[in-house]
């Protein structure tokens, strides 16, 4: 007998197949610039397809272990992870993946563009990084905070290493079990203690815990109640010894996880631990942690964009293999329409993530202006890229059929890996909310609501139909952004937020396709503009665009 083999999907050299990050590369960074980045994307790349593929594999089938006492009773609190997480640790540090936007040479070579070079660098790595990519995001958090309070120089130097041996990782302790996304009713204490200061509560959801340090919320004593008037505080994690935990740092127990399981997620307790204020404990500290929160939601999105990435890269190598109805199922109408939808969204959750590096950039360069759009683009990168990122991996699983239901497949990963980005950082709610809070302050939305004008005005002629779409979106969101910028607090409005933050960051990411559009336009690629196109009638007009899907899929990859 003989007996039916599937052939699996291959992976494709994930920098060298993706003309829309090499596009974009060349546009944000000029095409000297992007040549000047070109051999540190293609190694990585090489490693992404080779041993790095090989260690995500080895970090999600051996998950961490918490071991709490040693034979004698003695409290060890070891946190075993496995040769793959470490190897990931390694390439992270190696790429600079976290180090790059504070390495002088990249700042010198790149100015803000390094933030775009360190985004193509995470879109590259993030899918098959066993979700060190996690660690990597808090790191690049707190290592953004330092640089801005100017506290803790030794430790900066640390977190942006590229020398394995000493560059660390850190956590961030906000979560407590009573309020993840209401903080205010935190209640973890500081106390001053010398010269330095004690912490002591409990911290419910504290991601990559066998990290160096974390940076943690507390209420100062003496601080009145509120979100406003926590501080964030570092806290080393483990004694001088570097092994043995700290004084005061106890892991109670690792979570369960309905996925990201190869990173080790702990409870911790804090019982007098030593920390250092990153504010000043006199006045209200939450600001200044937003600066590392902004950063974190970032990464959240590139995360977002990264997986939907090589979720297609997948489900088009298993089309490419797959026989249907007869035929080769790339081959199918249907499912080709179904791939150029993920292929459009996948574009879409790009373009979103990679204008929020781009704006961190020139914001850290002191532009006020991407500073301004940065406050409300943030937000909403990291909403609406975590919701397509949901439901694009759960389409992922059906372009596999049953085999994407099956473990080893490393299919069902893709979704049990998505849904954690639209929860951490934010819910879709509570970034919802944020919104409203940046609609009604500050800038509001004008920044947002200038540059989806200039998008629309600058594709009249080229692309009437989509011109017109966001120009008729623009006018709705307009009159709706003002409405809750008048009253952010009405039930009417906060019910709504959800409705309205998707709808912005919508129309924004149909203005960066369309602005991308029109400077592909001029080198004579028409590709963009066909993006542009389809996701402006897939997502602001809801038309029904199965036929160019299946028609043009080649031409949106
Ligand atoms: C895998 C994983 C890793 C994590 N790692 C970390 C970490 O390293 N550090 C850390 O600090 N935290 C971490 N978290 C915690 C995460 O940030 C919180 O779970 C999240 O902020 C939500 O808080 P919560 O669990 O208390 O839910 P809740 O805040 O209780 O939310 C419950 C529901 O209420 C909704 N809701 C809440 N507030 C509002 C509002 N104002 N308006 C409308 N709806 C609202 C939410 O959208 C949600 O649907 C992690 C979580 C996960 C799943």
């Amino acid at each position: 007998m003989t007996r039916f083999v599937q052939t699996g999907p291959s992976l494709r050299d994930p920098y060298t197949a993706d003309p829309q990050l090499r596009g974009w590369l060349d546009r944000l960074l000029g095409e000297d610039g992007h040549a000047a980045a070109k051999q540190r994307l293609a190694d990585l790349s090489a490693e992404v397809i080779g041993p790095l593929r090989a260690a995500h594999h080895d970090a999600e089938t051996h998950p961490p272990a918490l071991t709490r006492f040693d034979a004698w009773g003695r409290r060890i609190e070891r946190v075993e992870t496995s040769a793959g997480w470490q190897a990931q640790r390694a390439a992270a540090a190696r790429h600079a993946v976290v180090a790059l936007p504070y390495l002088p040479d990249a700042r010198a070579a790149w100015g803000p563009g390094a933030r775009v070079v360190q985004h193509a660098l995470l879109h590259l790595w993030g899918p098959e990084s066993a979700t060190f990519s996690c660690p990597v995001a808090m790191a690049d958090g707190a290592a953004a905070l330092l640089t801005q309070t100017g506290a803790q120089r030794q430790w900066l130097a640390r977190l942006t290493s590229t020398d394995p041996a000493v560059a660390v990782t850190s956590g961030q302790w906000m979560t407590e079990s009573q309020g993840g996304s209401d903080i205010a009713r935190s209640t973890t204490t500081a106390r001053p203690d010398g010269d330095g200061w004690r912490l002591t509560g409990d911290k419910w959801f504290c991601s990559a815990i066998d990290s160096a340090m974390a940076v943690a919320l507390a209420r100062p004593e003496g601080a009145g109640p509120g979100s406003r008037n926590l501080v964030p505080y570092l806290v080393p994690r483990y004694a001088a010894d570097g092994v043995s935990p700290a004084d005061g740092v106890q892991v109670l127990r690792l979570k369960d996880k309905l996925g990201t399981r190869a990173v080790p997620t702990g409870e911790v307790r804090l019982d007098g631990a030593e920390a250092f204020p990153l504010a000043d404990p006199a006045a209200p500290g939450l600001a200044t942690m937003m600066t590392l929160v902004v950063v974190t939601r970032l990464h959240n999105a590139a995360a977002a964009a990264g997986g939907m990435r090589r979720g297609l890269e997948y489900a088009l190598g298993y089309a490419a293999e797959r026989t249907v109805a007869g035929g080769i199922l790339a081959d199918n109408p249907l499912h080709r329409a179904t791939l150029g939808g993920l292929a459009v969204d996948a574009a879409g959750a790009f373009a979103l993530a990679m204008h929020g590096f781009a704006l961190l950039g020139r914001a850290e360069h002191g532009d006020a202006a991407a500073a301004a759009e940065l406050r409300l683009a943030a937000p909403l990168a990291k909403l609406a890229t975590g919701r397509l990122a949901v439901a694009s991996a759960s389409e992922y699983l059906e372009c596999f059929g049953g085999a994407g239901y099956v473990e080893d497949t490393g299919i069902p990963r893709l979704l049990r890996d998505a849904q954690v980005l639209p929860i951490w950082e934010g819910t879709t709610n509570v970034l919802s909310v944020d919104v409203l809070r940046a609609l009604s302050g500050g800038d509001g939305a004008a920044p947002l609501l200038h540059r989806l004008t200039a998008a629309a005005d600058a594709a009249t002629h080229r692309l009437p139909g989509a011109a017109e779409a966001l120009a008729g979106a623009t006018a709705r969101l307009a009159a709706d952004a003002a409405t809750a910028a008048a009253d952010p607090r009405s039930t009417r409005v906060l019910a709504g937020a959800r409705e309205l933050a998707l709808r912005l960051g919508h129309a924004l990411t149909a203005a960066l396709l369309l602005e991308h559009a029109a400077w592909a336009a001029e080198r004579g690629d028409e590709r963009p503009a066909l993006l542009a196109s389809l996701w402006i009638l897939r997502r602001l007009g809801q038309a029904d665009v199965s036929a160019e899907l299946h028609e043009h899929l080649g031409q949106l990859m």
